[in-house]
C-alpha cells in the first residue's frame, strides 16, 4: 500500500469516531449501557477488560483507533469502513467487503462476523491461543459503533465523505467528520449544556421508556449473524444516500436546515448500535450452546 493510501485511510474513522463503541460516543465514561447486557454477559465483559477499567468498555473503546497506525495491527485498517460503489446505495456484501487490494471480508462487516466468531470460543473454554479475547471485544465493540455510522458505509470516490470539504456553521469540517462528530457536538452546545451524560441519558430513556421502546425488540432480534450484519450495512448506506449526501456538494456551508432533521437520525443509529452490541454480546456468551459468527475465524496477518 503506498503511503497516501494509507494515511487517507487511517484519516477515515480514526480519531474522528464519535461512536467510540456501538452506544458510547467518545469521552463518556458512566454510561447505563451495560443495563442492556445480562449477567452472564456482563461478567465475561468484566472478566476480559482491564481491572483498572473497572468493566467500563468505554474506556478502551478507542483503542481500535489509536493501534491502527502501529505496524502490528496495520491489517485493521481497512476494518473500520465499507467502500460502496458510487451513488449505487446498496451494499453487497461480496461485490463490497474487501480491502483495496481485493482481500476479502476486509471491511467493518467482515471484522463484525470475524470477532464475533472469535469471541464465542470464550463459553467454549478451549482457551484458543490464536485470538485474544479482550482485544476481539475491544474490536466488535467498536466496529459495532462504526458499522452504524453511516458515512462509514459510503461512496469510494470521495472515501465516505473524507473528499467532500465544507463548513460546518462557521469552521472547516468534511462530511464525513460531520457524521463522526460535528453533528453530536453541535447538539451538546446546543441542547444539553456540554454535558455527553444527559445526552446519553436522553437516549437510554428513548429507548427504556420513549420513542424506541417499541422497536427495540426488532432491533435486537436477529436469526442469522451475517445476514443482521449485512442489515445493519445496508441501513447505514440508505441512510448516507437519503440523509449523508442529499443536497451536500463540496464547499457548501451546512447549518441548521442540515443539523435539525439529522440530530435525530445520529441519535437513533447510536442507540440501535449499543442495543445489538448488547444482544451480540448476550447471544455469544450465553450459557447455552449459540451459534454466532459461523464464519472461521481469522488470525491477524
Ligand atoms: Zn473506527
Amino acid at each position: 500500500m503506498d503511503s497516501s493510501k494509507s494515511s487517507r485511510m487511517e484519516q477515515r474513522g480514526s480519531y474522528y469516531d464519535m461512536p467510540d463503541c456501538a452506544g458510547k460516543p467518545k469521552f463518556h465514561h458512566s454510561g447505563k449501557w451495560e443495563a442492556l447486557l445480562e449477567p452472564e454477559a456482563a461478567e465475561a465483559v468484566r472478566n476480559l477488560l482491564p481491572h483498572d477499567v473497572d468493566g467500563d468498555l468505554s474506556a478502551l473503546c478507542v483503542w481500535p483507533d489509536q493501534i491502527r497506525h502501529w505496524y502490528r495491527y496495520r491489517w485493521t485498517s481497512p476494518l473500520h469502513f465499507i467502500d460502496t460503489p458510487d451513488n449505487a446505495c446498496n451494499f453487497d456484501y461480496s461485490r463490497d467487503c474487501h480491502d483495496t487490494h481485493g482481500l476479502k471480508n476486509m471491511c467493518v462487516a467482515g471484522a463484525i462476523q470475524n470477532f464475533t466468531s472469535q469471541l464465542s470460543h470464550y463459553t467454549e473454554g478451549t482457551s484458543d491461543r490464536r485470538y485474544n479475547m479482550t482485544e476481539a471485544l475491544l474490536f466488535l465493540s467498536h466496529f459495532m459503533g462504526d458499522i452504524h455510522q453511516p458515512m462509514h458505509v459510503g461512496f469510494t470516490t470521495d472515501e465516505g465523505g473524507n473528499t467532500i470539504d465544507l463548513r460546518w456553521f462557521r469552521h472547516k469540517s468534511n462530511l464525513h467528520h460531520v457524521w463522526d462528530r460535528e453533528i453530536l457536538l453541535q447538539a451538546l452546545k446546543d441542547y444539553y449544556d456540554k454535558d455527553m451524560e444527559l445526552l446519553l441519558q436522553d437516549i437510554q430513556g428513548n429507548i427504556t421508556d420513549g420513542i424506541w421502546s417499541d422497536d427495540v425488540t426488532s432491533w435486537q432480534h436477529c436469526d442469522d449473524h451475517h445476514s443482521c450484519v449485512n442489515k445493519y450495512a445496508t441501513e447505514s448506506i440508505n441512510i448516507a444516500c437519503k440523509w449523508g449526501y442529499k443536497d451536500v456538494e463540496k464547499g457548501d456551508t451546512l447549518t441548521d436546515d442540515y443539523f435539525l432533521p439529522r440530530l435525530p437520525v445520529v441519535e437513533k443509529r447510536i442507540a440501535q448500535g449499543g442495543v445489538r452490541l448488547a444482544a451480540i454480546l448476550n447471544r455469544v456468551f450465553s450459557s447455552q450452546e449459540t451459534q454466532v459468527g459461523d464464519e472461521a475465524s481469522r488470525s491477524p496477518t
